[in-house]
């Protein structure tokens, strides 16, 4: 701590030696205030601030990372940091939830994280809020309500995470926002159009978010006629190659209540794994074997010419899909036993691909955590084609630990690489990979610690956390 104290003054005096005069003030200056860094970047991360899902919340561009989260009252936060002069901004509060407000509801309800997006004039969008809209705004064509208001805001300049400004653009009903922009500037804004009991859907914006046509339905949720639920899904989209959007998912039997395995209910029961293709330039959908697909999707479509996977009575959490330098898909998916919990039980992170000919794969990325029955969760990314390396988030024994996991042989095995963070008690939450990432920083986690809904978030990259002074990184008082 001292001696970086006489590190700082020292450098300030031998830069300021040749202006004197114009530097005194600010040596004195920097004197009263600590120079002690610490590896977090703020510290008001609040609840379930964070998550794979609801993506890209970090965005990287010209030299600067653009993250968000959600902080104090489950509003979105906006932070950044410049790799070049090493200078954090923020974080700013970006937007006001519906949700988080209202006494009468004290629990979080976590479904309304940020998604990010910066459009080609340089504006900084966000999509945040949503868990299904709530009666008030409307009957829901598409599904069913639950809570929150889906919004978007916007940067008044572009470039300037200070100054938001709220768009009236988007329906209330959207939840887990997942953003996409393409080549030619058009963007598309994906989400599950409600509740539970609804279908996901896209809408195109061709004036960098302005406005966006109606939502176009492309997964489809329905009564079941054989048991007492309704299909449901959960999807992950992202930019696939040239003009393709790529989506993974997994599917959700969605019981009605007394219903379900063991008489339990609705839980959160999902099986499989499914992908398929949208090419933007055709308006038209095809799998992977390049075989037209009738939107909305089915879950009898989905079985007949989307299937991945089948992970048999273990439960899922959907992961992310990547494609490779071959335009070859790339999936990773959560499997767990179903202990008879709500949830099924823990689910530990797997990784599928696409060879060209077949589906392979199913290893676990971190094998451990299958013996131990704990959570892993973690997006990759690729080193060279038979490169993968995921950023993996784990348990072992007390600690949290978040690392690099890298397979050379095709995703038949991973090894562990490099340790990023470690922290006795931490439960971490990760994002998805940061959109076109610097190797500094690629994935923003928070770390969780039992008793407290406040958590620390970490700007994670190759080199581990991105530091910043302890006294900019404190917000809470
Ligand atoms: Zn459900």
């Amino acid at each position: 701590m001292k001696k970086n104290v006489a590190n700082l003054t020292l450098a300030l005096i031998v830069a300021c030696s040749s202006l004197l005069s114009a530097c005194n003030n600010q040596v004195a200056t920097k004197s009263h205030v600590t120079s002690e860094k610490v590896d977090y970047f703020a510290d008001n991360a609040f609840g379930n601030a964070l998550a794979i899902v609801q993506h890209p919340a970090g965005v990287h561009a010209n030299g600067i990372t653009y993250v968000s989260y959600q902080g104090p009252l489950e509003d979105p936060y906006v932070a950044s940091y410049n790799h070049k002069t090493g200078e954090w901004k923020g974080p700013f509060k970006a937007g006001v939830s519906e949700m988080g407000k209202d006494p009468s509801r004290p629990k979080i309800d976590n479904h309304g994280k940020p998604t990010m997006l910066i459009d080609d004039l340089g504006y900084i969008h966000i999509f945040f809020g949503g868990h299904g809209g709530m009666p008030k705004h409307g009957k829901n064509p598409l599904g069913n309500h639950h809570y929150g208001r889906n919004k978007h805001v916007v940067t008044k300049n572009p470039g300037d995470i200070s100054q938001w400004q709220e768009l009236d653009n988007i329906p209330a009903f959207g939840t887990y926002n997942q953003a996409v922009k393409m080549d030619n500037g058009d963007i598309y804004l994906f989400y599950r159009h409600g509740a539970h009991r609804s279908d996901w859907v896209y809408q195109k914006s061709t004036d960098h978010g302005r406005t966006f046509a109606a939502p176009v339905s492309f997964l489809k949720h329905k009564k079941r006629d054989d048991i007492k639920a309704d299909d449901s899904w959960y999807a992950w989209v992202s930019k696939g190659k040239d003009n393709d959007i790529i989506v993974s998912y997994d599917y959700h039997v969605c019981w009605n209540n007394g219903a379900g395995i063991n008489g339990r209910g609705h839980t959160t029961e999902r099986h499989d794994a499914y992908y398929m293709v949208f090419d933007t330039e055709q308006g038209t959908w095809h799998n992977v074997k390049d075989e037209s697909v009738n939107i909305p999707v089915t879950r009898e479509v989905a079985n007949d010419q989307t299937l991945v996977a089948r992970t048999g009575a273990d439960w899922t959490f959907n992961g992310s899909a990547h494609i490779d330098e071959n335009g070859y898909p790339h999936i990773a998916t959560n499997i767990g036993i179903d202990l008879g919990q709500k949830i099924g039980g823990p689910k530990q992170t797997s990784y599928f691909r696409w060879t060209g000919t077949e589906w392979i794969g199913g290893s676990y990325v971190n094998p451990q955590s299958r013996i131990d029955n704990t959570d892993s969760r973690g997006d990759f990314f690729f080193k060279s084609a038979n490169e993968v390396t995921f950023a993996l988030g784990y348990q072992q024994q007390d600690d949290g630990v978040i690392a690099y996991f890298t397979s050379v042989d095709g995703g038949e095995t991973f090894e562990k690489e490099k340790e990023l963070l470690r922290r006795k008690g931490a439960n971490w939450a990760l994002t998805a990979i940061i959109e076109n990432a610097h190797p500094e920083a690629r994935m923003i986690v928070a770390e969780k610690q039992k008793g407290s809904n406040w958590h620390k978030l970490y700007l994670l990259g190759d080199s581990g956390p991105v530091k910043r002074l302890k006294q900019d990184a404190s917000l809470l008082n």
